[in-house]
């Protein structure tokens, strides 16, 4: 191979920028050229390929968001639009495709690899819902962000004695919820897996008041429902009053963690070599710390498990 490309797609997660700085600088010192695509799979199809060198990804390894910016894109669900870039990738000589971004892109990325273009993928997702990888990039970032806002909610709540409903991000997984909530020392985790009815919630946070236990953080995940809903159901089935903070898209913001910064390096540049050896249809992951391939499908057809050990400790800490 002599020309790969690589794109950012689907929902953004920081990190995204060492991902792609560590995908050119690998393919640069094994003296392959590397295009960056904006906008992701819309840019493929559109033909908006930027050359990139050594330094054209200096100073970006620290900042959020992706500089290729991402995007979703209807026309390449479709055939016709993945024959179209198809077509421009082989107009421009790219042999080779870096994806990253979550099991959408993936989704596409597989089709796109069964069309006839080598294509690796590179999990970059704040909401770590990615079975064959341990971690995904962005996701210690993200908890990061939320700790920070939850320890100061925590100052509010214990000095009001109030109950606080912090609604995070996740989709319909709780790993970010679950991480925020053992990291926060909230006293409950509301998530997807491990469904609470509003009446159990109810007679937990009465057993709580019972043990002089009057401030009170809730980790609900977006997958559950909305911190609003909650809060109105917890007011009608058990009078109690809650205040709601919903997190939204400052988790996906900022900055990554040196976790996630070293995370995107060392997966930026295992795609390019995996790529350069002939590896395709794969992704990167991390599995008890080393890096692995595994077929791009696990990411939509398998679902991962929350680790148990954290949700027992949920239920012994609180
Ligand atoms: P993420 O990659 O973060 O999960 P999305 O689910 O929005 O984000 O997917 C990003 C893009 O990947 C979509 O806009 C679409 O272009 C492509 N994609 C997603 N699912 C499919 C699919 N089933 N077939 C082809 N392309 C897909």
């Amino acid at each position: 191979m002599k020309r790969i490309a690589v794109l950012t797609s689907g929902g953004d997660s920081p990190g995204m920028n060492a991902a792609i700085r560590s995908t050119v600088r690998a393919a640069t010192f094994n003296d392959v050229e590397c295009i960056g695509v904006m906008r992701g799979y819309e840019g493929l199809i559109d033909g908006e390929y930027v050359p990139m060198d050594r330094s054209s990804v200096g100073g970006i390894i620290h900042k959020g968001g992706t500089i290729l910016k991402t995007a979703r894109s209807e026309r390449f669900k479709t055939e016709e639009g993945r024959a179209a870039a198809l077509a421009k990738m082989k107009e421009a000589g790219i042999e080779g495709l870096v994806v990253i971004g979550g099991d959408g892109s993936f989704h596409g990325a597989k089709l796109l690899d069964a069309a006839g273009m080598p294509t690796i993928g590179v999990p970059g997702t704040i909401d770590t819902d990615i079975a064959g990888t341990d971690t995904t990039i962005g996701f210690d970032t993200a908890v990061n962000t939320a700790l920070d806002a939850v320890m100061k909610l925590r100052d509010t709540a214990s000095s009001h004695d109030r109950l606080f409903i912090v609604e995070v991000m996740g989709r319909n997984a709780g790993f970010l919820a679950l991480e925020v909530a053992v990291a926060t020392g909230a006293e409950y985790v509301i998530v997807p897996e491990l469904p609470v009815s509003i009446g159990k919630l109810c007679e937990m946070l009465r057993e709580a008041h019972a043990r002089k236990k009057n401030h009170i953080i809730i980790i609900l995940a977006e997958g559950v429902m909305t911190a609003n809903e909650m809060k109105d159901r917890l007011q009608d089935t058990g009078g109690y009053e809650a205040r709601v903070t919903v997190l939204g898209y400052i988790q996906r913001g900022g900055g990554p963690t040196s976790y996630d910064t070293i995370l995107a390096s060392r997966m930026g540049a295992y795609a390019t070599e995996s790529l350069l050896i002939g590896k395709r249809g794969v992704m990167v992951g991390s599995v008890s710390g080393r890096m692995v391939l595994s077929d791009l499908e696990r990411s939509w057809t398998e679902r991962k498990s929350l680790n148990p050990e954290l949700l027992d400790l949920m239920g012994k800490l609180n």
